[in-house]
């Protein structure tokens, strides 16, 4: 098992993947199906008889089930086989440093990039560890292609070892996560399962059932403009007044001065001349209160700066983006119940997170799929400093496996 998930992960990680917020097609770009079609090969040879690739670039397979109580529900497990755009995902080089006994790690493709112990105290809880990272000059894709090899292993291990018990277990792999379209395509029909969980956390031993809840928020500003020589008293810049919108928001609620469970309002787009000007926000919070509460604050400050410019006007659209998967992993407590369980048994202290973003999962749980997020192993996502260690990947690997079991013993 050990050498077959580290072997599997060093595999996927060279392909590249990376997705693309520009596309309009789906899969975003053509060679995430590249990846899709290794994993089909790679499922079939190890016995997932229907693994299959769709036209949207997904993979699908089935574990039957082998257990003969027939009130097991159908479980999901599901990972993403993109990469985020933030950084380059081509020509990936991973590098293993075995036996890790501590200290920073400096990547030999790039040495100004190193990871330091001071930025990552989980190093410390690594030593011996074989800890595979990019060589500095691309991101390594832990993100999550190390949730993808956790779960073919798995795979393996359950159909190698017939003696555990186990309901039918759906395996899906999706394209497009990093850039909000992981799950747009995904047939739940076709998957017919009842709960689901994504590999696609951090640090061993942690499970999440939380995500933010999610608006955008745009601004449109109509201002008065006039020629720069006879603007006395009559012009209202447009972009002056985005200015004094952006100027006022409080600095104690942006995402670079909250953390844990505070959300934000954060500008992610300015545009304008004299006469219009756009302002687009993303706003954050894990409670619905929260936001309405943040969407109203931003709207009163709007409402004020236009006080000053009685001739401009503005409107003020709120689009909603996704929520927070507690509210339907509230309604069946098995799902996080089970994952407890099997984190302890698989050797680990079970640690509950709760996600500064979106997954899969929550879509997925507002699609009618109610699906937690389990730990990959991973670290520094989206970065050229991402790591994660072998022995954590075979932590997780050996948590699906408990998991398996845990739905087959109760149910
Ligand atoms: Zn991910």
């Amino acid at each position: 098992m050990a050498a077959s998930v580290t072997d599997r992960f060093l595999r996927y990680v060279v392909i590249d993947t990376q997705s693309d917020a520009s596309s309009k097609s789906q899969p975003s770009t053509e060679k995430q199906k590249d990846l899709g079609r290794l994993l089909v090969d790679e499922l079939l040879s190890i016995g997932v008889s229907d693994a299959h690739l769709d036209e949207h670039g997904y993979v699908y397979g089935t574990i039957p089930s082998n257990t003969p109580k027939n009130s097991v529900p159908v479980i999901c497990i599901c990972a993403h086989m993109d990469t985020a755009p933030d950084f380059s995902g081509t020509n990936v080089k991973p590098q293993i440093v075995r036996n890790y006994q501590g200290g920073d790690i400096r990547l030999p493709g790039d040495s100004t990039r190193v990871i330091r112990v001071a930025d990552h105290p989980v190093l410390k809880d690594m030593i011996g560890h074989d800890i595979v990272t990019s060589d500095g000059t691309t991101l390594l894709g832990a993100d999550d292609k190390a949730g993808v090899a956790e779960i073919v292993a798995a795979a393996e291990f359950l159909i190698n070892n017939p003696d555990i018990k186990h309901g039918t277990i759906r395996i899906l792999f999706t394209t497009d996560e990093e850039i909000g379209r992981g799950v747009d395509k995904v047939d739940l029909k076709k998957l017919g399962a009842d709960f689901g969980y994504t590999m696609d956390g951090g640090a061993a031993g942690s499970i999440e059932d939380e995500t933010f809840s999610a608006d955008a928020v745009e601004i449109a500003i109509t201002g008065v403009a006039i020629h720069p020589g006879q603007a006395y008293g009559r012009m209202e810049n447009a972009i002056r007044i985005a200015g004094d919108i952006i100027g006022r928001l409080p600095r104690d609620m942006a995402p670079e001065t909250t953390k844990g469970r505070d959300g934000f309002i954060h500008p992610t787009g300015a545009s304008g001349v004299m006469e219009k000007a756009h302002l687009s926000f993303i706003i954050r919070d894990f409670t619905e209160e929260g936001l309405k509460s943040k969407e109203a604050l931003l709207e009163n400050i709007t409402r004020e700066v236009m006080k000053s410019y009685p001739g401009s006007s503005y409107t003020f659209t709120v689009k909603e983006q996704y929520r927070n998967m507690k509210e339907v992993l509230d309604r069946h407590p098995e799902i996080i119940e089970h994952a407890v369980e099997a984190v302890r048994r698989a050797g680990m202290e079970p640690r509950r997170d709760s996600i500064r973003g979106g997954t899969d999962g929550s879509r997925l749980s507002f699609m009618g799929l109610p699906c937690a997020n389990i730990f990959a192993g991973g670290h520094a996502f989206h970065s050229p400093l991402e790591f994660v260690s072998s022995q954590d990947m075979e932590k997780a690997v050996k948590t699906i496996v408990e998991l398996a079991k845990v739905w087959e013993e109760r149910s």
